[in-house]
Formats: structure tokens, sequence, C-alpha cells
């Protein structure tokens, strides 16, 4: 099984490192937008090159974290990119958004099976990810070894919560799928966990906890710079008339940042769990995210980037809207 697992990755690797140099080469493509090896273990990094002798750098693996959706809007000329499940729809929704042209990208969809957070396995494992020698996934399981010694760990314990909670692994919208589709990996408990538990709080205690955690923020905008559903050239945070926050990170601005960034990727945000995953604080963002992804499935039936013919959720009202204020 897991000679077949890695087996899989390195076909579809090849694969993708073929398609990649066929696309510059017969210049289909400015750009090709992937993952290389990170210089830390166990990481990648996303590699934007127009150069074909770089696409041999090319890896999928289980660490193929970003949502490489984000370098879209920042890139001039046609666009290969490689796209997993959630990274697919992110680009549906910025084509949705005009922001992004679907004939200027030519989209090399990736069926996923979920991906590793090493600070998962670091906590199950007890040992630092240096300390680590190998992590292998192999069917339901993942394999760490550590000074020739092997622990496994159910799949379901080291995947990303938002993983846990896939809805759409294999990309919708595609070019060339890499692979064969595959079913997602799924966890309810463990990835709604998190939600769960403020959802059982009195709104006094919801309250009292995001206090606390938005102490912690120190407004890097990591959050708000990793996440491809928000692109406005200019963030409301940043502006000095009218301001809408102040620019030192107190927690009632932290908070109010958030609330509004939360409202400006309603119908856009696919769940793909970079803004919490990036946050150099630790601060559960997906706990606002989710619930706000939830609340638009349930109010308006909108999943964001599943038709890129469709409207943007925003942009659009039915006759039958209950507020007269849009009618
Ligand atoms: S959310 Fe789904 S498609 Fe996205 S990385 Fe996780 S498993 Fe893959
Ligand atoms: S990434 Fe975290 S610390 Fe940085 S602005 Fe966002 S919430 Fe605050
Ligand atoms: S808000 Fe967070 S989870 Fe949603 S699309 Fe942006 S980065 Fe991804």
């Amino acid at each position: 099984m897991a000679l077949t697992n890695y087996l899989l990755m390195k076909d579809i690797e090849q694969k993708l490192k073929n398609e990649a140099k066929a696309l510059l080469e017969q210049g289909k493509v400015d750009y090709i937008i992937g993952f290389e090896p990170g210089s830390l273990k166990f990481t990648t990094t996303p590699l934007i090159t127009r150069d074909k002798n770089d696409v041999d750098r090319l890896v999928i693996n289980s660490f193929i974290v970003n949502n490489l959706a984000n370098f879209l809007t920042e890139l001039k000329g046609r666009v290969g990119i490689v796209a997993k499940g959630c990274d697919s729809r992110s680009i549906v929704s910025l084509i949705q958004d005009n922001k992004v042209a679907r004939e200027n990208v030519v989209i090399l969809g990736v069926p996923c099976t979920g991906i590793i957070n090493l600070s998962k396995i670091e906590r199950l494992a007890g040992k630092d990810r240096d300390e680590l020698d190998n992590i292998s996934r192999e069917g339901d399981k993942v394999v760490v070894t550590v000074d020739g010694k092997t622990s496994e760990f159910p799949i379901t314990g080291v995947l990303f919560d938002n993983c846990l909670g896939c809805e759409l692994p294999t990309p919708q919208e595609y070019d060339l799928l890499l692979g064969e589709p595959t079913l997602p990996v799924t966890d309810e408990t463990v990835s709604q966990a998190k939600i769960d538990q403020l959802r059982g709080l009195t709104l006094k205690q919801r309250w009292d906890f995001w206090e606390n955690e938005f102490s912690r923020c120190i407004r890097c905008y990591a959050c708000r710079n990793i996440c491809p559903a928000c692109f406005c050239e200019r963030c409301f945070v940043e502006e000095t008339e009218p301001q809408w926050v102040m620019p030192v990170p107190r927690w009632q601005d932290n908070l109010v940042f958030q609330v509004i960034r939360n409202i400006h990727v309603a119908g856009r945000c696919t769940d793909c769990g970079e803004c919490e995953r990036t946050c150099p604080v630790n601060i559960p963002l997906r706990s606002l995210t989710k619930e706000m992804y939830d609340v638009v499935g349930e109010l308006f039936h909108f999943k964001a980037g599943m038709d890129k013919e469709s409207l943007p959720l925003m942009t659009h009202y039915e006759q039958e809207e209950a507020e007269d204020l849009i009618r």
C-alpha cells in the first residue's frame, strides 16, 4: 500500500513535469505555478517560473499546502497552475469576480488526498520536525520514523482540520486532471471540533474567548495576504479617510478587522484553511471562516467557486430577498 501511494504521487508528479515543460516549450503559457521542495524538512514552497528547465523541481506530495490561486492576480499573461480541489474552487471564484480570465489559465488538477499538518505529527510523535527521519503515507495511516523506529498514526489524526471536512478534493474545474478522482478523507468530529466547542458557549463566553484570542493578534496581515479571496487593491484597514481601524493592534480593532474581512470573503471562501495555518500566533481563524462558509451555504444555498458561469454571491439578488433594502 505504501508503495502504491508513493507511486501514485510520483506518477502525478511526472505527468505534471511533462505537461508543464510542454506548455512552456509550446508557448501556451508564460508561467508555471507549482510546488518545489522547501528548505526545511517535510515542507514545500511555491515555484513560479518561466524557465522550462525549472520544471524538474516540481513536486507533488502530502505537504503541498499553499493555495496557489493567490498568485494568479499578481501575474500578467497566461499561467499554468497546479490546483488541488479547494484551490480550483478559488480559481473559479476569481473568474466569477472577473479577476482572472478563464482563457488565461491552464488548470493542472491534482486529485487531493489531504495535506499533512506537521504540528499534529510533532504532537503525536513527541518530537520536533527536525528530529523526524521520515513521514510516509500508507493508505489510511501515516508512518513516522525516528532513529530507525516506526510509529503509525491514523490519517484522520494528522490531516489539517479543513481537509477532514473537505467536500471536493478532486478539482471540479481543470484543463488536465493529473490522476484519478479521489474520495475525501473526512472526520467531521475533528474538523468541526473547535467550532462546535464555541457554539456550546454562551454569548458572553464567546465574546471573552475572542477578546482573549484577538489580544494576541499582532496585525501582521498574513491571514489577509495569503487568502485568494482577499484581493482588494486597497484594503479597508489601510484607509485613512475614513479610518476604519487603528493601525496599532488593539484587540477591539483586530476583531473589527476579522469581522469585516469575513464579510468580504463570504461566498468566496473555499475553506482552504490557509488563513488559520499562516497565523503566527495560532488564532483559530477557521472558527470564523468556516462558520461563515456554513452560514452562506445554509442561507443562500451557495458554495464558493462551483460554477464559473454563475454570478458571485454578493453581486446578485432574488426578487424574493427578505431585505427591502436590496429590492
Ligand atoms: S481542503 Fe480538500 S482539496 Fe483542499 S487541501 Fe484539503 S483535502 Fe485537499
Ligand atoms: S495572521 Fe494572525 S496575527 Fe496576523 S493579522 Fe491575521 S489574525 Fe492577526
Ligand atoms: S478566508 Fe481563509 S479559508 Fe477562506 S479562502 Fe481565505 S485563506 Fe482560505
